[in-house]
Formats: C-alpha cells, structure tokens, sequence
C-alpha cells in the first residue's frame, strides 16, 4: 500500500501501512500524529494533563521496549495490561508496569510528542527505553494502582 500523504499535489507513495485509517509511511503516520494531536497538547500545556479523564501508562515490555498508551477508565486499564501481559509473555518475561498516570489520552498525546525521537519506526506505539523516558519517569507523579 503506498503512503496517500499529499503536498502541493504531490502524494507521498512510499510503502504504508493502514494506521488511524489511512495509508501512511512512518514519517507521514508521526507528521499525521503531531497534528491530530496539537490542539489536545496545547490545552494540556494550559490547564495540566490533570484535569484530563483517563489514565496514562507506560510499560516495559519483554523485547526492551517501552509502549506508552491510554485507557479512559480504571477497568479498561486492568483489562489492557492483563491482555498486554498475556500478548507478549510469548516473547518472553520482563513485562513491567512502569508507571501509570492521571491525564489519559492528553498526556499520552504530551509524551508521544516528547519522546517522538525514541519511537521505534514501524512499531506504532513503542519506544526505545532511551535515557529520556528514564529521566522522566524517575520524577514524574504516579497513581498506586492494583494492577
Ligand atoms: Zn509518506
């Protein structure tokens, strides 16, 4: 499938995956991703990631990478990690609940952007375990859980 990102009538054309619908190559699916985003980073920037519903988590998973996602309810967080444990245990131990946050989809949005530079091309939502993401979760405020 080829990247439908088009400028001055110009379509991208590299090779694409389907991702929030679309054919995007991996450049295009972070330009995409940075503007569907922006409005929801500025007004985080304004009132504090806080006053967003939801959780934010980061993981470690078992291949070393880290995956930084969002659940809207304390349920749905339980399921998604229960279901991420499971999904990755084939690939061997080391899953681990780093952190999880209040803020939802607007902080995830906040460190998708932050660490945009550790994202792992071609693997969507995961990150290189880089000395940034340990900076920050070594301060950043987390929510005690029963995970
Ligand atoms: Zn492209």
């Amino acid at each position: 499938m080829e990247c439908c990102w088009t400028k001055d009538d110009v379509v991208c054309g590299a090779e694409a995956e389907v991702r929030y619908s679309l054919p995007l190559c991996d450049e295009h699916l972070n330009v995409f991703y940075r503007g569907r985003t922006y409005t929801i980073r500025q007004s985080a920037a304004i009132h504090g990631v806080e006053a967003f519903p939801g959780y934010c988590y980061v993981v470690l998973l078992p291949d070393e990478t880290v995956k930084i996602g969002y659940s809207n309810t304390e349920s749905t967080l339980q399921q998604r990690m229960k279901r991420l444990r499971r999904d990755t245990e084939k690939e061997g131990p080391g899953f681990e609940v780093l952190a999880v946050m209040a803020g939802g989809c607007a902080l995830e949005a906040v460190l998708h952007y932050r660490f945009e530079n550790s994202r792992i091309p071609g693997k969507g939502e995961r990150f290189e375990f880089s000395d940034d993401i340990l900076d920050f979760l070594a301060t950043v405020p987390r929510l005690s859980l029963d995970l």
